[in-house]
C-alpha cells in the first residue's frame, strides 16, 4: 500500500503514521496550490532557487495554515547532499523558516522529541527519509540524493538515535515521493560508491542498461541501508510515487533540467496544551 496518501491539492501524507500517533504531522507537499509563477509554478518552497522571495514566503505560509503549524515554529536547512544530522529543539524554531540566511547550515538532516516544532527539508528527485520511534516520541527526517545516500544518511539516523538509547528495531522510516529507478540513469562514477557499500548485499539497486549507463533506485538503496542498520522489513515504508515521472503533482531537477521549484517534507508533533 501506498505510503503517502493524496490529502489535498498541495501535499501527500504519512496517513498511517498519523492515524496511529495522534499529535503527528507527516508528508511531503506537491507543486500546486501556490503562487509562483513561471518554472517555480505554483507551490515552490525553496528560497535558494530563483524565485520571488514573497511568493515563496506565501507559500509557506499557504502550507503552515493548510497543516496548522505556524512557520514561526518550522525549521529548514541549507541542504549540502552532506550527511550532518541534527538534533533539534523548540528554542531553534523559526530557523530557516521565512528566510534562508538563518537556515541551518551544511545539514540535511533533523531529529527532535519535542512538540511545536515542523521539521522541513527541500526536494526535487532527492529522496526523503522520514524516521519515528513511538516509544521515545522521537521523528526525524534526512534529505538523501545520490550523495547522501552513497554517504549512508539513512544509517546515521539510525546510528544517532541509538546513541540517544534507541534500539534499530524501535524504528520506523518511510521512503518519500522521488525520483524513480526508470528516470535516473546514472554513470559507472556513481555505481562505484554504490558497490562499494553493498558489497555484502546480494540485492542490488542498479541495473546496467548500456556501457558506462545504469538505472538507480534510490528509493531502493535506502531500503538496503537501513536493513543493514538493523531497522526491520516491516517496518520500512517505501512510496512508489516519482518525482520525474509524475510532472502534475512535482517538481524534478531532472527531467526540469535544473530550473524548477522545491517541494518540502515535513515531519513535527503539534503541542497537546499551548
Ligand atoms: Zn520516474
Amino acid at each position: 500500500m501506498e505510503p503517502f496518501v493524496y490529502d489535498n491539492q498541495s501535499y501527500f501524507s504519512i496517513k498511517n503514521w498519523m492515524k496511529q500517533h495522534p499529535g503527528l504531522v507527516a508528508g511531503i507537499t506537491t507543486k500546486k496550490g501556490g503562487s509562483s509563477t513561471g518554472v517555480y509554478e505554483n507551490l515552490n518552497l525553496g528560497f535558494h532557487v530563483g524565485d520571488q522571495f514573497d511568493a515563496v514566503c506565501s507559500n509557506r505560509n499557504q502550507v503552515a495554515s493548510l497543516l496548522q503549524f505556524p512557520v514561526q515554529h518550522w525549521v529548514g536547512a541549507e541542504q549540502t547532499h552532506d550527511t550532518l544530522i541534527r538534533r533539534i529543539s523548540r528554542t531553534d524554531r523559526g530557523k530557516g523558516a521565512d528566510s534562508y540566511d538563518h537556515a541551518f547550515k551544511e545539514t540535511d538532516g533533523f531529529y527532535t522529541n519535542e512538540e511545536g516544532v515542523l521539521l522541513t527539508l527541500c526536494y526535487a528527485d532527492c529522496v526523503p527519509l522520514f524516521f519515528i520511534s513511538p516509544k521515545h516520541k522521537m521523528i526525524g527526517t534526512a534529505h538523501a540524493g545520490w550523495k547522501g545516500t552513497v554517504n549512508e544518511i539513512a544509517r546515521k539516523m539510525i546510528e544517532q538515535w541509538q546513541r540517544e538509547g534507541i534500539a534499530p528495531n524501535q524504528i520506523f522510516a518511510a521512503i518519500g515521493p522521488s525520483i524513480c529507478e526508470k528516470c535516473y540513469i546514472v554513470n559507472d562514477y556513481v555505481i562505484n560508491f554504490v558497490e562499494n557499500i553493498l558489497v555484502d548485499v546480494e540485492e542490488k539497486p542498479y541495473n546496467l542498461i548500456s556501457v558506462g549507463q545504469y538505472t538507480l533506485d534510490l528509493k531502493k538503496m535506502n531500503q538496503l541501508i537501513l536493513l543493514k542498520a538493523g531497522v526491520p522489513e516491516k517496518n520500512i515504508h517505501i512510496s512508489k510515487l516519482c518525482s520525474s515521472c509524475d510532472e502534475s503533482e512535482f517538481f524534478s531537477h531532472r527531467r526540469d533540467q535544473g530550473q524548477t521549484g522545491r517541494m518540502l517534507s515535513y515531519i513535527g508533533w503539534k503541542e497537546t496544551s499551548e
